[in-house]
């Protein structure tokens, strides 16, 4: 867009692995053989979203699309674990909605919460010190960390206003939220004049207040993509209330009714449930009205025929926005507060690619299994549920990997180790 105003991106987010376990024997001067001390890995950092109260949209994200936080240091002798990875915080401005790129699932709304943990950093593997038992003193083998957790995520930016102003282009909505706002938007006598959304706040006598969005102009034909329209009405998803501004004056020669209804269809295609949305309707410009009020006095009619209050208005000329401000006001404190997305997302054991045969290796007497495919399966898996942990168990018969060791003479009673997972193979 000609100003640089970003709104959506698309990013791909990686989480740090854990660093590997150390495979290290404790070293005296004149003891000759000492116990494993090998140290773990350190964890990989997180990736973090914070908001940033500075920041209004995701330009930031228009060039750089990837974010890897850094893995975890392997450990090492002498029982020292490796560092773990910082986390890596990206910074959104508020009312961010994170979503799953592939299922369009929301994950999260960085309106109702300053910072989330978009993706975890991986485990680190044991050393080498975890892994003796009386039977097997002098363990030659550790774990490698496990990867952290990736996503394909769609960033969207939803302002968080109580009012939007829709209307169509040139109508007078940058002149109203000027007028009642401090806010400064550019108001010219041209259409697309706003190609960014602008928030300002009103504030009334006896300290109410509530935040007015004015959006960029909606035009017919949009919802087919013709234009800037639907882009932008992603900026009033959350608005609790809606005033719909319309040029009485005819100075166009557009029919006041017709742009009314042709406003409300585009917000029906958008969404059916904003075309629900309470709405307050400002015939604006009627300071060049003049004496020809057939117009401005048929959409009267109409607007209150469908039940909706209508305002005489003339932005410009300061005349009624008073009173058409004093009934957003009134209007909002009968309405539920603004709209946070709760998450749709439900976390999936991602699909593992099984097709690579594991690494089997006996060593110390211990089943050691290893492979890029095992280490993905056990990133999925939280071992204090109970679920996950069937689960688990599913994916390791379904990979053939205990028909193999049967094969390779696995006896019941053996000890199997999967990274941090010890346990006995019975048949
Ligand atoms: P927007 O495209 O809806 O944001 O419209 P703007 O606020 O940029 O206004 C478009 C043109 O209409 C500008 O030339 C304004 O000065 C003019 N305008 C806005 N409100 C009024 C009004 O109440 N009366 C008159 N006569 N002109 C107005
Ligand atoms: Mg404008």
């Amino acid at each position: 867009m000609a100003n640089g105003f970003i709104d959506k991106a698309r990013i791909l987010v990686r989480a740090g692995a854990g660093g590997g376990g150390a495979v290290a024997f404790h070293r005296e001067k004149y003891v000759a053989a000492g116990g494993p001390d090998g140290g773990d890995g350190g964890r990989g950092g997180d990736i973090c979203l914070r908001v940033d109260e500075h920041m209004s949209t995701l330009m930031d994200f228009r060039y750089k699309r990837k974010y890897v936080a850094p893995n975890g240091l392997p450990g090492q002798g002498n029982r020292k674990s490796g560092k773990d990875g910082d986390d890596l915080t990206i910074r959104v401005p508020r009312g961010t909605v994170v979503r799953d790129a592939e299922t369009g699932e929301i994950i999260c709304d960085m309106a109702g919460q300053d910072t989330f943990v978009l993706c975890r950093g991986g485990r680190g593997g044991w050393g080498n010190q975890h892994f003796a038992t009386p039977t097997r003193q002098v363990p030659h083998f550790a774990k490698a960390g496990l990867p952290g957790q990736e996503r394909d995520v769609i960033l969207e930016l939803k302002l968080l206003a109580d009012v939007g102003l829709v209307g169509f282009p040139n109508v007078g909505k940058s002149t109203l939220l000027s007028v009642v706002t401090r806010a400064q938007p550019k108001i010219a006598n041209y259409h697309f004049t706003t190609l960014s959304p602008n928030l300002g706040v009103v504030a009334l006598e006896e300290g109410t207040s509530f935040v007015l969005a004015d959006i960029p102009g909606i035009i017919e034909g949009a919802a087919e993509g013709a234009g800037l329209g639907h882009d932008f009405l992603r900026h009033i998803d959350r608005c609790r209330l809606l005033i719909h501004l319309v040029d009485v004056s005819g100075s166009e020669g557009r029919d006041p009714v017709e742009d009314f209804e042709a406003i409300n269809a585009e917000l029906a295609q958008y969404s059916p449930e904003l075309a629900q949305r309470p709405m307050i309707v400002a015939g604006n410009k009627v300071d060049i009205v003049a004496h020809d009020r057939e117009a401005l006095e048929a959409l009267k009619a109409h607007v209150e025929k469908l039940g909706l209050p209508f305002f005489e208005l003339s932005a410009a000329a300061h005349q009624g926005t008073r009173e058409l401000m004093y009934a957003a006001a009134e209007r909002l404190q009968e309405l539920p507060p603004i709209t946070v997305y709760e998450p749709t997302y439900v976390e999936k054991p991602k699909e593992v690619d099984m097709s690579e045969p594991p690494t089997i290796e006996v060593i110390d007497g211990t089943w050691v299994v290893d492979g890029p495919w095992l280490r993905q399966l056990m990133a999925n898996v939280n071992f204090g549920d109970y679920e996950s942990r069937n689960w688990f168990d599913r994916q390791l018969r379904q990979s053939g990997l205990f028909a193999r060791l049967e094969e390779m003479g696995i006896q019941d009673g053996d000890t199997i180790c999967l990274y941090n997972l010890e346990f006995e193979y019975q048949r």
